[in-house]
């Protein structure tokens, strides 16, 4: 009954699963995770090369544009290619990884801002129903004229989203049709799908959209696909932003050009000399890993060590809090007794996210080279902390490798 509350990625089990049934485990990718390509070189498993696209197709050509020199939502450079993709009647794609308006609404006065009362982030500003949205847990309500705090008539949208980029793209090409598909187009059943045929049959030039855009369209007659900006992913407090920032540009990329004609790709970023964008920029994949590898050694992150998230959800901020350091003392405790050097722990403290939904979330992280103990580590802290948290309105969950530690 303890193993259910630890939570594994889903790659790992059917890693462990394969060997129990001595068979052969296919993992593939254009874009392998630094675990695996690790585990290939380390000759745990075995590397297959597929070096070219499909009918030795040429990748697209990318162009990394510093908007810190441009200013302005879109560059020259994105503007100028998106003019020569209609006018040669190809299609295009936009990507933006951010849904809604306005990022958040700011008053320039007060310095107020919106955030959800269940959630500790900003809420996003929705223009079609002109309205305050949280991404996470679907609070909402109708944006205010008025800065509620010093009654400023100054409120202003700050970054954008996806519906203000269409907004954008309608103004400057208004001849042209444009589509859109992230969350907020897509609720009703079907309309993914919808959206997709119609990109298809032509009746969309220009096509807007989140991370929905990113995978698995073959689409011959795209040629073009702009990334507005390539920073959301790269500042995420996480130490696989850099990863998972060169895995999304990499198949945002590879959508340009899947036909006859070559494609042609232009990224906006404010920071062009991340080797992230570089190495995405000429679809190297070899060079991101020795750069990205040569990090996390120095750090002891994954693959050179193993994580344990420990995470304390809970509806009261002080019996939570009081819950966490409790997991903190008895994790230290562990360690004296039986683990010593081979696990550190790290925290506990306020998640990233430190409120989310309604309830406040505190983790703890445990570090170490070996899966073993860190795993009877897990066990015993998880039967300890069982007892200690009857009846207290918290909860423990444990993320064994965690992909996010948010
Ligand atoms: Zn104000
Ligand atoms: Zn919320």
């Amino acid at each position: 009954k303890q193993e259910e509350k630890l939570k594994y990625h889903a790659r790992d089990v059917a890693v462990v699963r394969a060997k129990q049934a001595e068979a052969t485990l296919l993992l593939g990718s254009a874009t392998p995770s630094l675990e695996s390509f690790y585990n290939a070189e380390k000759g745990k498993f075995r590397l297959l090369n597929l070096p070219e696209r499909i009918e030795g197709r040429p990748l697209p050509r990318v162009e990394v544009v510093d908007v810190k020199k441009e200013g302005g939502l879109l560059s020259e450079k994105l503007r100028a290619a998106l003019q020569k993709n209609i006018e040669s009647k190809k299609q295009s794609l936009l990507f933006l990884n951010r849904r809604g308006f306005a990022n958040f609404i700011l008053c320039p006065d007060c310095g107020h801002t919106f955030k959800c009362p269940n959630c500790s982030v900003t809420l996003t500003y929705h223009l079609r129903d002109r309205s305050l949205q949280c991404h996470y847990c679907d609070y909402r309500i109708p944006a205010p004229g008025d800065c509620p705090k010093c009654q400023g008539h100054r409120l202003q949208g700050m970054g954008i989203g996806t519906e203000r980029l269409e907004q954008e793209i309608k103004l400057l090409f208004p001849e042209t049709q444009v589509g859109r598909m992230d969350r907020d187009t897509t609720s009703r059943r079907r309309s993914h799908l919808q959206i997709l045929k119609r990109l298809e049959s032509g009746s969309i030039d220009i096509l807007i959209g989140t991370q929905m855009i990113v995978k698995g369209h073959d689409f011959p007659n795209v040629t073009f696909v702009g990334v507005v900006s390539a920073d959301t992913s790269l500042h995420f407090p996480d130490f696989r932003s850099s990863e998972r920032t060169f895995q999304l540009l990499t198949q945002v990329a590879g959508r340009a050009g899947r036909g006859e004609v070559f494609g042609e790709v232009v990224i906006q970023t404010f920071n062009p000399d991340h080797y992230s964008i570089l190495r995405a920029k000429d679809h190297d994949y070899a060079g991101f890993y020795q750069e990205e590898i040569q990090f996390r050694k120095a750090l002891e992150y994954p693959p050179f060590s193993r994580f344990i998230n420990f995470r304390l959800v809970g509806n009261g901020e002080k019996r939570t809090k009081g819950m966490a350091e409790e997991m903190g003392r008895i994790g230290q405790s562990l360690l004296k007794n039986a683990h010593g050097k081979e696990i550190e722990i790290l925290g506990p403290s306020t998640a990233p996210f430190a409120k989310m939904r309604g309830k406040f979330r505190w983790q703890m992280l445990a570090k170490g080279k070996s899966p073993q103990l860190l795993h009877q580590f897990a066990k015993e802290l998880s039967s300890r902390m069982d007892v200690q948290l009857k009846g207290k309105g918290v909860d423990l969950d444990i993320d064994v490798d965690p992909v996010f530690i948010l």
